[in-house]
């Protein structure tokens, strides 16, 4: 029911809003947020300027402040079933830094099940879901992670660490990989991946200013490759998994290309154009596969509830409008 459900996506292309709560310290008496909807309504005031300064915005769904990981999740679910049905998929997170676009995609820790993700939560479904069918399909997973910084690609997996520049090759390869000189690594279960993860990170580090100064104006993508053969048939299916931690959406940052880039793909995308400008950024050229035609994608619009934030709240929505 749920996986039809998101088939029936206009384009395939699915907008969730999250809102941050606050977090200790600030002030929940100054906040922007005035209405939020059962059906993915979000009413939004500006405090000082008035009840003039209302605007509504309308998304497939609006978490609250309070939502656990587990109840985002359960909305997330049904894409994850997909890729191992043969299709490609990719989730990311759009907002400015801070308000929780690492919480959504990875949570504030790795150590409690609790806490996890949507990147955990996803593999975590996908191996249970792949043993679960294993006396029918043998699935074989495999994982790259690069990362995207000034319109370079860099393979955050490498044994030699993550100096060397790699380039993209058309999706239309029959392989499916857009970055094949990105180490593969095979992967059995979620602890692999986690394992992976955890020196995708280190090396996201290394060499850079703080992690933090980084993650702000970098993108890491982890693509999770599945390949299934029916045992019966021998036919094999493919479906990718992107999970993206994108740059912060800052106006400071408007210089990232690739961010302004996926915007155009997917406002393409949602407008049904003919025309999807996919070669205009690294971006948009690592995750073709995964945007468009068959394939399904999952944007959570990330917001902080404070007023201080206001501005980039309603630039962070107006490109959510676009799209959605
Ligand atoms: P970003 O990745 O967008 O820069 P983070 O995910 O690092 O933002 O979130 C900023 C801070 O807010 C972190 O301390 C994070 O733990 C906290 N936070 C974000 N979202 C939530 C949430 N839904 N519940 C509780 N804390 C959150
Ligand atoms: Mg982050």
């Amino acid at each position: 029911r749920l996986y039809n459900e998101v088939q029936d996506l206009k384009g395939n292309i699915r907008v969730y809003c999250r809102i941050r709560p606050f977090l200790p310290g600030q002030s929940k008496k100054h906040t922007t947020i005035e209405f939020i909807g059962e059906n993915g309504e979000l009413v939004i005031m500006n405090p000082s300027k008035g009840k003039d300064s209302r605007r509504m915005f309308k998304f497939n769904k609006v978490f609250h402040p309070t939502s656990t990981q587990e109840e985002v999740f359960m909305d997330t679910q049904p894409l994850i079933r997909s890729v191992l049905d043969g299709y490609n998929v990719c989730i990311f997170a759009y907002g400015q830094t801070g308000s929780g676009k690492t919480y959504t995609m990875s949570g504030p820790s790795v150590s409690s099940k609790e806490d996890w993700g949507v990147n955990y939560r996803a593999l975590n479904d996908l191996f249970q879901i792949s043993q679960s069918r294993k006396s029918s399909i043998a699935y074989e997973v495999g994982v790259q992670m690069v990362e995207i910084y000034n319109e370079q690609v860099r393979d955050l997996l490498s044994s030699d660490g993550p100096q060397k520049r790699l380039g993209i090759w058309s999706t239309t390869q029959p392989n499916g990989l857009a970055v094949p000189d990105a180490s593969m690594h095979s992967v059995q279960s979620t602890s692999d991946v986690l394992e992976f993860m955890h020196i995708g990170l280190m090396n996201r580090a290394v060499g850079a200013t703080a992690l933090n100064e980084r993650s702000s104006r970098s993108h890491s993508v982890l693509t999770v490759h599945v390949r299934g053969m029916d045992l019966e048939t021998n036919a094999v299916l493919r479906g990718c998994l992107h999970l993206v931690d994108l740059a912060g959406s800052e106006r400071a940052q408007h210089i990232n290309k690739s961010l302004s880039a996926l915007g155009d793909v997917i406002f393409a995308l949602a407008q049904k154009s003919s025309h999807v400008p996919y070669r205009n950024s690294k971006l948009t050229q690592v995750l073709q596969s995964s945007l468009g035609g068959q394939a399904k994608t999952l944007m959570f619009v990330q917001l902080n509830p404070d007023t201080d934030s206001y501005s980039e709240t309603i630039s962070t929505l107006k490109f959510a409008e676009r799209v959605s």
